[in-house]
């Protein structure tokens, strides 16, 4: 199967060519021909599996083939849950239209709006947004949605995690109700489904086999050791590997910035991105990163979405996600279209029952490795840590009202990040 024959135009070959893409991966071979045929798609596919080209490439052919309009409004709309991922897909939609005369930009919350107004007013065929800004933006009557003919919302699962269900529910109700759409989601979920059911009309339903996902090229390990050891285990994987591009998932934002410390501590480089870093502190952390300068990334799961770097060759779990699926995301980061990669988990007693879960939802059991001078702790606890719990040692009454406060906060939290995105 050749890009060429999926029927995309020359110009988009040539920028794919440019790219240095050889064959279209198993989504993109999927995915394309039903959206040049102008059909709405459900597609489900992880990062990492070439989702993004799968929907820019052949939204971009239907734009340029139809005729333009007399004047430059909004005809495409690609929703993203988080900064990053919107910067990403923008990014890939600039590389893949080099050749085109479309015009696209990317608005998000948390940096300052002139210069997206600006560019807006401009006039721009493809607008990348997350739904906060959007909103907001077309509330100043900055921009119209009622010219759009192709939607896009991607990674719909972390849309709704996130809490923009109101948000999508707004943009829908701007644009017209005759448009494609294209939905993508990693995972499925009863809201998902209802969702789609909502926003889709008869769609083509496609996904990505088994064998070409991310899960089964990459090469997994589990490390049982005491949550005391952890932070001395990393360092030593790290600083006796040798390894250089490493990113590593925190559960929270304060233990990013614990572990962050650390690191540097022991004289490796390392940033911590997550969403109470400003974008201009993020954005210099992942450029750094990408250099080399930076050897290790300590990132939340909110804050990796959208993390783009192509051939990342190690990922660790610092701990363990309580929701199986961000693991499949997590480790979606290395091992990328079709390179093999690492993920490594530190596993402790209280998270042997997420350990669980994630091999049931991934179908097969991860290897198992005990590192000598950092063994599990025997008498440890097996309970499950719930989220938002305090993981340091302190009595339980203390443990209860941290608790309480802390779901309070990751609720406000919540709430801020939908406005700031
Ligand atoms: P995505 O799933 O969209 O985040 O893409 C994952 C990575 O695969 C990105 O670094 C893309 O540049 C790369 N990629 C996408 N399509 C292809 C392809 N057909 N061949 C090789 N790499 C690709």
């Amino acid at each position: 199967m050749s890009f060429k024959s999926l029927g995309l135009s020359e110009s988009l070959l040539k920028a794919v060519s440019k790219k240095g893409y050889e064959t279209p991966s198993s989504i993109q071979t999927k995915a394309i021909p039903p959206i040049l045929e102008g059909k709405d798609v459900l597609a489900s596919a992880q990062t990492g599996t070439g989702k993004t080209a799968s929907f820019t490439l052949p939204l971009l052919h239907v734009l340029s083939e139809n005729p333009k309009q007399k004047y430059r409004n909004i005809r495409a709309l690609i929703l993203a849950p988080t900064r990053e991922l919107a910067a990403q897909v923008h990014n890939n939609v600039k590389e893949y239209s080099e050749f085109l005369g479309l015009r696209s930009t990317v608005i998000f919350g948390g940096v300052n709006q002139k210069p997206q107004i600006r560019t807006i007013r401009q006039g721009v065929d493809i607008l990348i947004a997350t739904p906060g800004r959007l909103i907001d933006l077309e509330n100043q009557g900055v921009l119209s949605l009622k010219y759009v003919e192709i939607f896009v919302l991607d990674e719909a699962d972390r849309m709704l995690d996130m809490g923009f269900i109101r948000d999508i529910e707004r943009v829908m109700k701007l644009m017209p109700s005759k448009r494609q759409n294209l939905m993508f989601s990693a995972t499925f979920s009863k809201d998902i489904k209802k969702l789609a059911y909502s926003i889709l009309n008869n769609p083509e339903q496609v996904e990505v086999t088994p064998e070409n996902t991310a899960v089964e090229i990459i090469d997994q390990k589990v490390h049982r050791v005491a949550k005391n050891k952890k932070t001395g285990l990393i360092i030593k994987l790290i600083s006796e590997g040798s390894w250089k591009q490493v990113l590593v998932f925190t559960r929270t934002k304060h233990g990013a910035n614990r572990l962050t410390k650390k690191m540097i501590s022991a004289g490796i480089t390392a940033a911590a991105i997550h969403g109470n870093k400003s974008q201009g502190a993020r954005t210099k952390a992942l450029a750094g990163f990408k250099k080399g300068d930076i050897r290790v990334l300590v990132a939340t799961d909110i804050a990796a979405r959208g993390i783009d770097i192509p051939l990342l060759p190690h990922v660790i779990n610092f701990e363990l996600p309580n929701v199986s699926e961000d693991y499949v995301h997590r480790i979606g980061r290395t091992g990328r279209a079709g390179a093999s990669g690492q993920a490594i988990s530190l596993v402790s007693a209280d998270e042997i029952s997420y350990l669980r879960g994630i091999e049931k939802l991934i179908g097969m059991s991860i290897d198992l490795e005990i590192i000598e001078g950092f063994e599990p702790d025997p008498n440890a606890s097996t309970e499950p840590i719930k989220p938002g719990q305090n993981r340091n040692k302190s009595t339980s009454r203390n443990n209860k009202s941290k608790k309480s406060s802390r779901n309070k906060n990751s609720n406000r939290n919540r709430n801020r990040n939908r406005k700031k995105n």
